[in-house]
């Protein structure tokens, strides 16, 4: 078996996972408008995604991924193909699904596609953060929770390694669950896999949860474009994700949003007294953000500075926190991000 990240998992749920993941990310170029049909309930796309489902679910019982990606594969060409036939009176239906049944056919059983996505993603990340783990390790597992509609979430263990672990509902997983996943990813590797203090989790931190979560969309936005096909479809999915994650649960809503408003007030107060563009503003307060959370000083202390700048003025910025958010003062002098803590 190819897919490492799927070692901790029980054989007959992993070929699940397999085979489903396999099959949507061949048809990813025509996934985000599957979704949107999917949503709309139309008929003949509701039809198409209930047969992978079982097909996926079917084929978990062969033993080993390439025949059991071969049986589930065979299966759903064919019903996209009859299905395609019978919508011809939408001709934006029947090609979409012709198209699906066409990449389908080229699913070759290969590297684990989420494993690749997050090798990719992690050099990215990587690149950010000066002091990157060597042995970074990824991990799917089962995930527990039950009717949401994005049937997944992510954490980072370090242990003392770090190892980003994705839990996935294979009954849940389908395109809305396999194009949230790029988020739930970059979300770990920039809040939490290289932070300091090393290994801390605190739901609660509008730090981690809510400054840095405000930074990991930033530099994923531009992420998003450098992964092909899967990049597009899945940049409508990051807001109701995490307005989901947040809805289940309250101790970590508020602290988050808190974070993402204070980041998003100093690119105001950048722009507005300081003469930055917005992007510029942006990337600044990103960059920022990812230079003090490599930094050794207490959460707490994280904390307590997006507290002071949170309930601050909107006023213009001390100079000590502009030349800290660029990483330089007037003189060239280099300004380590800690200094504003
Ligand atoms: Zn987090």
């Amino acid at each position: 078996m190819t897919s490492s990240s799927l070692g901790p998992l029980e054989p007959q749920r992993a070929r699940r996972i397999y085979v489903l993941v396999s099959l949507l990310n061949a048809c990813a170029p025509e996934l985000g408008h599957f979704f949107d049909l999917l949503t709309a309930d139309h008929w003949a796309v509701s039809s198409a995604y209930e047969h992978l489902r079982g097909s996926a679910q079917e084929a978990s019982s062969v033993p080993t991924v390439e025949d059991a990606l071969l049986k589930a594969q065979t299966e759903w060409v064919e019903e996209l193909h009859s299905l395609a036939a019978k919508t011809t009176r939408e001709p934006e239906v029947s090609r979409l699904l012709l198209a699906m049944s066409e990449l389908a056919a080229q699913t070759r059983p290969t590297t684990f596609a989420l494993d690749d996505l997050f090798d990719s993603l992690a050099e990215y990340a990587g690149d950010l953060y000066p002091h990157w783990p060597p042995q970074l390790a990824f991990a799917v597992r089962q995930y527990g929770g039950r009717g949401r509609r994005y049937g997944a979430s992510a954490a980072t263990m370090h242990n003392p390694d770090a190892t980003v672990v994705l839990y996935v509902d294979p009954v849940s997983l389908g395109p809305a669950t396999y194009l949230s996943i790029p988020h739930l990813l970059i979300h770990e590797l920039i809040c939490h896999v290289a932070s300091r203090p090393c290994g801390i989790c605190a739901n609660a931190s509008a730090w981690l949860e809510g400054f840095m979560d405000w930074a990991a969309e930033c530099h994923g936005t531009r992420w998003l474009h450098r992964l092909g096909v899967i990049g597009p479809a899945a940049s409508q999915h990051r807001g109701p994700l995490f307005e989901e994650i947040a809805a289940h649960d309250r101790d970590q809503a508020a602290p988050r949003s808190f974070g993402r408003r204070t980041a998003e007030m100093l690119v105001q107060r950048l722009r507005k007294h300081h003469g930055f563009e917005h992007e510029a503003a942006r990337m600044t307060v990103a960059n920022f953000a990812v230079r003090l959370n490599a930094e050794e000083a207490p959460l707490i202390a994280k904390d307590r500075f997006v507290n002071r700048v949170g309930f601050g003025s909107a006023g213009p910025l001390p100079d000590k926190l502009v030349a800290a958010l660029r990483g330089v003062d007037d003189e060239g002098n280099t300004v380590a991000a800690g200094s504003v803590l």
